[in-house]
């Protein structure tokens, strides 16, 4: 074929613009389109285990809508076990504590908290920030002091109500005057009221005084320290709650009225709550008495909780509309063994959850095992953008639709990382 020089000279500027629309806008011919909006939600310590009873029953209607939209897979923890903060941190860099600096909930020489500032790693909300994608960060662990993001980052910190006589602490936003728009919105324990609680526990169902004391002796002490137990209980969730509540509303109003194109919030009750309630949930299966009194006031307070957790990933769904939504937990859980106290990272399991659903993502389909560290490399190439070669995880290429990859197919560079 012969064409006119004129025509070769054009054909090559619209193949031109093609390319560099086509890389900026991260859309290739025919397949869904690269980055747009997308939605993470980090719930601590989900476990299929306890969400696949629940969702056959309709209880997680949310979580349901998404696996059957989209694809989902047992999500691999670190081994050896590691704290929460460490594996949320794999979880946003990609990379092992060994390179992302976060290895506990405490220094280990100063044994105060560890801060952002000790992260050796980028985030991916930092790098793709970086690419022009605006993000909202809200309430993920060790993010304290805020960090200069391209949007806004409400730190973990923030939930915290500060003591009436200290000044509160600097950067808990960025930017820094954002606290002030959001300090309205933190949700303090004691602003949990019992009708909130009610729907978690049952307090009408704890056994009296008088019943316990007609109890043989062993029991009777056993049901006496349940029924003592109940307020502290009763608290324990009431700031729960609280964390849990603040970040929601946080997030919800960020989108509202600061709409970015990534939203990313890290919700920690369905842990907290497993870790409080595992007991009265499971009598017998662990290695201490449980009182009546505990089975039956919380022995459903972690499902309702999980219940509560859906109910708060549909309020942001609806809050964040179309885009893409990826779900997922840093561990599992599974309580503790005989001859252990609960509390503690011996509860957890070694397998987390992972579900995404958006254009790029195959539809309904369920796939093999992958780890914590892949949960970056995938976000990125989502949005179209190479994986850092320093990086532990790879793209979990089973979940795209084929002609995504096609169209975007899995690029490499050799890090992320500023070398100055
Ligand atoms: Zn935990």
């Amino acid at each position: 074929m012969n064409l006119h020089p004129r025509y070769v000279r054009l054909l090559a500027a619209v193949l031109t613009t093609a390319l560099i629309t086509g890389v900026v806008a991260g859309c290739g011919e025919g397949g869904p389109e690269a980055g747009g909006r997308i939605l993470v939600v980090g719930i601590d310590s989900a476990d299929w285990d306890i969400i696949g009873p629940l969702m056959e029953e309709g209880k997680l209607p949310n979580l349901a809508a998404l696996v059957e939209s989209g694809v989902s897979c047992d999500l691999h923890s670190l081994e050896p076990k590691q704290k929460s903060p460490t594996i949320w941190a794999t979880i946003a860099t990609g990379k092992l504590p060994e390179k992302h600096g976060i290895t506990d909930f405490l220094d280990p020489h100063t044994k105060s908290p560890l801060t952002s500032n000790v992260r050796t790693a980028r985030t991916f909300w930092d790098i793709i920030g970086e690419r022009d994608m605006t993000v909202t960060v809200v309430g993920w662990l060790v993010s304290w002091p805020a960090e200069a993001v391209n949007g806004y980052m409400v730190t973990d910190y923030f939930r915290y109500s500060p003591r009436p006589d200290r000044p509160l602490p600097e950067h808990l936003t960025y930017p820094e005057d954002l606290r002030d728009e959001v300090e309205p919105l933190r949700v303090a324990s004691e602003d949990v009221t019992e009708e909130d609680l009610d729907r978690f526990i049952d307090l009408d169902a704890a056994m009296t005084a008088d019943e316990a004391q007609r109890l043989p002796v062993e029991q009777m002490f056993a049901e006496m320290r349940g029924i003592s137990e109940l307020e502290h209980r009763a608290n324990s969730l009431r700031g729960i709650l609280a964390g849990d509540r603040t970040f929601l509303s946080v997030t919800r109003h960020l989108m509202q009225h600061r709409p970015t194109d990534v939203s990313i919030v890290y919700l920690r009750g369905v842990d907290t709550a497993s870790h409080k309630f595992w007991d009265a949930a499971h009598p017998g299966e662990v290695g201490f008495p449980v009182s009546q009194t505990a089975f039956r006031v919380f022995g459903a307070t972690i499902a309702h909780y999980y219940e509560y957790a859906d109910e708060m990933l549909g309020a942001l769904i609806d809050e964040f509309g179309d885009g893409t939504v990826i779900v997922c937990s840093d561990h599992g859980f599974e309580g503790p063994k005989p001859g252990q106290l609960p509390g503690g990272i011996n509860d957890h399991g070694p397998i987390g959850i992972l579900v995404m659903s958006g254009d790029a993502f195959r539809d309904g389909v369920r796939i093999p095992e992958r780890s914590v560290r892949d949960v970056t490399p995938t976000i990125l190439a989502l949005c179209g953008l190479p994986v850092g070669d320093d990086m532990d995880g790879v793209v979990i290429e089973d979940a795209f639709e084929p002609a995504f990859l096609r169209s975007h197919p899995t690029g490499r560079v050799s890090t992320y990382e500023r070398t100055e």
